[in-house]
């Protein structure tokens, strides 16, 4: 699934290949969607220029001269930039956005995520999955003192307070495995329990967790435009997500895989204390 380094990669290099140039057409070639694309995207975004690309979260809202995209990867979506005349659409390669000789390729086999149109009169940041989003990681606004009094009223597993994405957005799973890693936080603490001594070494080690991938990503760049099909996203230099059994990099005891919710926590209940 992307995760934010990914959605802000693909932003990236949407912006460094297209951005500034006007839209030529589009080619749906299909719009069913979580969200239904529109069949007439070329009539609409025809002739306005792509001025820039802002994400929140894991959506994309790409401003235009008379309005917006809001787009959004779902479970198995990739964007690339291409050359529409020398490659051939795929199987799952459902939306092209033209800019001249290049073209935004939008694929998605699950096609969980979408492509939407808002016209400028909306703006984006008031559709209600947007607008209902926790602080951007890097963000001036995250802070240990803001994340203690916003936990304060959760006795939720820090892990699965971290996982709804109500006080920081883009810590998927893995990332929050490794981040309470970091930090030396057991994911099973209740998160009103966390000092902001603590909450401060957590906040550290998010953004460092999502430094380091970024970076990963920021490196296969370069392969932005001829990527194809479902490669793509970045594998993560994991200490303890999928590790079960391997030694902690740390004390070298072995790593603990838990459910918790659901999904899949790995930890070491060592070097990751409750208190
Ligand atoms: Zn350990």
């Amino acid at each position: 699934m992307p995760e934010l380094p990914e959605v802000e990669i693909t932003r990236l290099g949407i912006l460094k290949r297209v951005g500034g140039r006007r839209c030529t057409g589009a080619v749906v070639r299909e719009t069913r969607f979580r969200k239904a694309a529109p069949a007439n995207l070329s009539e609409l975004l025809k002739g306005q220029c792509l001025r820039s690309i802002e994400r929140r979260g894991k959506y994309l809202i790409w401003s235009f001269d008379r309005g917006y995209i809001v787009s959004h990867l779902g479970m198995s979506g990739v964007m690339r930039v291409v050359d529409p005349k020398a490659t051939e659409p795929v199987k799952h390669d459902h939306i092209d956005i033209l800019f001249g000789d290049l073209a935004v390729r939008y694929h998605d086999p699950r096609r969980f995520g979408f492509l939407i149109w808002l016209p400028e009169s909306q703006d984006p940041h008031d559709l209600p999955e947007i607008a209902k989003l926790g602080e951007e990681p890097f963000s001036d606004g995250f802070t240990a003192d803001r994340l203690h009094s916003a936990l304060a009223n959760t006795s939720l597993p820090i892990k699965e307070a971290l996982l709804t994405g109500k006080y920081v957005v883009g810590v998927g799973n893995i990332y929050c495995s490794e981040s309470l890693f970091e930090a030396c936080i057991s994911p099973l603490t209740p998160a009103n329990k966390l000092s902001t001594k603590r909450l401060e070494r957590l906040v550290a080690a998010i953004r460092q967790v999502l430094t380091l991938s970024l970076q990963e990503g920021g490196s296969t760049l370069k392969d932005f435009v001829s990527a194809e099909g479902e490669q793509g996203y970045f594998t993560l230099n994991a200490k303890v997500y999928g590790k079960a059994g391997k030694p902690c990099s740390c004390c070298g005891r072995p790593i603990k895989k838990i459910v918790q919710n659901k999904r899949a926590t790995y930890f070491c209940s060592h070097c990751q204390r409750r208190e």
